[in-house]
This record gives C-alpha cells, structure tokens and sequence, in this order.
C-alpha cells in the first residue's frame, strides 16, 4: 500500500483519481470536503484543509503523522533519527497560489474593517496573524521572496 492509500482509506467522502482528491476533513466539523490530497511524482503526499486546519492536527485525528506523508523508499535512510522527514514535501506552485490567495482573502477580509475604522476581534486578529504566517511559508516554499 503506498502512503497516499494509507491516507485515503482512512477519509471520508473521498472523491478524485489521478493523483488527486478530496475528502472531508477529520480535523473539524466538515460539511463539504475541505481536504484537499496530492500525490507528488515521487510518492510523496500534499495534504491542505481549506478550513485552515493544520496539517499535523489533520493526520493526527485518522492515527497518522507527518512521517507517514512521505514513501518509504531509500530516501528514508537520510531522515534523521527523529524519523521526521529532513525534507519539505513538495508541493506544486499551483496549491501553493490556492493557498496563499485563500490567506490573502482572509487578511484582506479583516484589513478591510480595520480600514473602515471598526474594531476586530481577538478571534480575527489571531487567524490574521495566522493567514501571515501561513503566507509567508507559501512564499519561503516558493521561493519568491
Ligand atoms: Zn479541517
């Protein structure tokens, strides 16, 4: 079984071929399928909830973790004792714009009050900061910056 199965078998709602999928998030109350899963060339596995998940919490709630998002082939003997990859998964300059547009609408949203002149909320003002740093790790993957 490669790691993107193991993955899949454990989800719901899965729906996609080819490399890619969706399914509902494990990580959150999901109504729609906000998880989105792709494979890389070699094996390795993107997993982004468009709910704003993180990726560890994610794996956690179906009994897997980051490990388990790469293959196990001679590559692994690099990984560092830990066991966790030494290497960022790859991820396609496509998911990365998905990701940092879906950031930017979300500082945009809240840059928007502040520019109204009203008041935003703790809540607000902490998935800010999140949405900026989420974006900048977009840009340092991206390598724009
Ligand atoms: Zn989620």
């Amino acid at each position: 079984m490669t790691p993107v199965e193991n993955l899949l078998q454990r989800l719901e709602k899965v729906k996609g071929r080819n490399g890619s999928w969706t399914a509902r998030c494990p990580a959150h109350a999901d109504k729609g399928p906000s998880l989105a899963v792709r494979e890389a060339d070699d094996g390795r596995i993107l997993v982004h909830c468009f709910a704003g998940c993180e990726t560890a919490n994610v794996l956690g709630a179906v009994g897997l973790d980051m490990t388990d998002l790469f293959p196990p082939d001679e590559k692994r003997k690099d990984y560092p004792v830990t066991g966790k990859p030494s290497m960022k998964p790859a991820f396609y300059a496509s998911d990365l714009m998905r990701i940092i547009a879906f950031e930017a609408l979300v500082v945009q949203i809240v840059a928007f009050d502040i520019s109204e002149g009203k008041k935003i909320s703790e809540n607000d003002r902490q998935r800010m900061k999140v949405a900026c740093e989420r974006i900048e790790e977009a840009m340092r993957y991206a390598n724009v910056n």
